[in-house]
């Protein structure tokens, strides 16, 4: 699912040292991209952003390892809130960033837009006093991971389920239609599951979603591209390498062995790596860097 972080680049900027809650930042600060306009991520850190899957049983197994107990989830909370940090949502994250109001925030993400994100992480994200994204997808409402070879099947949040976690305060982004690798796909296809389901959720939840999460973490410059071209502000993938950028932002992977101190290495390993984000190209500079 992943590969390997690439030599981190040295175009970097240290993140600011301000140490503001995100809570005065608003939605507006995180406009759709002008596409004509230089990359507003360009040359910017990229900020540390955790990436979770399922909460939930893990009796059932857990061949891909997406799958926390909500006890972990809950024991991985407070590991934040003991280091004074704040999990939110990629939109806020990145509006605090604009501000210089980051330092203190760490992006929570939840990838697939599984049932259990309503009914186990959303009650303790709100008990822990933190925001997360979810990244849905809406060809797939009430559907299972049935992209998954190996199962167990879990079920997927339907829209009324997604209407909920965006009530109770939680970022609604989009993983695509179908869950598909976008690399493999033509013109046609790729716009269709990136417009496709910018549409249905912001008919769903009577927002246009900010944020695009590439399916399996898969990008390559087109696709980025892409995905900026669709009107979003932000994509998350996983590890991106050097096509690293506002619409391929890494992601720390955390599971179930993910206890305090392997947390506090992951966090430092990130400190480290201080990669900078590259820029898209314009529209008005054509197709692929
Ligand atoms: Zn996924």
């Amino acid at each position: 699912m992943t590969r390997p972080m690439t030599t981190a680049r040295t175009s970097d900027l240290l993140a600011p040292a301000a140490d503001v809650a995100a809570a005065d930042v608003h939605a507006r600060d995180l406009h759709a991209p002008d596409l004509h306009a230089p990359d507003v991520h360009a040359g910017r850190r990229a900020p540390w952003t955790l990436m979770y899957h399922s909460v939930g049983d893990r009796r059932a197994g857990d061949p891909y390892q997406v799958t926390v107990t909500p006890q972990r989830l809950a024991g991985q909370l407070r590991w934040l809130r003991r280091r004074g940090l704040t999990g939110v949502s990629m939109r806020e994250l990145l509006a605090a960033r604009a501000h210089g109001r980051a330092a203190r925030l760490v992006g929570l993400t939840f990838d697939d837009g599984y049932a259990d994100f309503l009914t186990e992480a959303v009650p303790l994200l709100r008990a822990h006093g933190h925001t997360a994204t979810v990244f849905v997808l809406p060809g797939r409402l009430g559907g299972t991971n049935a992209w998954d070879p190996e199962g167990p099947r879990r079920p997927l949040l339907t829209a009324d389920g997604i209407r909920a976690a965006h009530a109770a305060g939680m970022e609604i982004g989009s993983h695509g239609l179908l869950h598909r690798d976008l690399t493999t796909l033509d013109d046609a296809a790729l716009d269709a599951e990136l417009t496709g389901s910018r549409g249905l959720l912001a008919d769903i939840t009577g927002t246009v979603p900010a944020g695009f999460c590439h399916p399996y973490g898969a990008v390559d410059p087109r696709t980025a591209l892409a995905a900026r071209r669709a009107g979003y502000a932000y994509a998350c993938a996983v590890d991106p390498g050097p096509v690293a950028c506002g619409h391929a932002l890494p992601r720390t992977y955390v599971g179930q062995a993910d206890n305090s101190p392997r947390l506090h290495a992951k966090r430092l390993r990130h400190r480290l790596r201080r990669t900078g984000l590259a820029a898209l190209p314009t529209l008005s500079q054509g197709g692929d860097a």
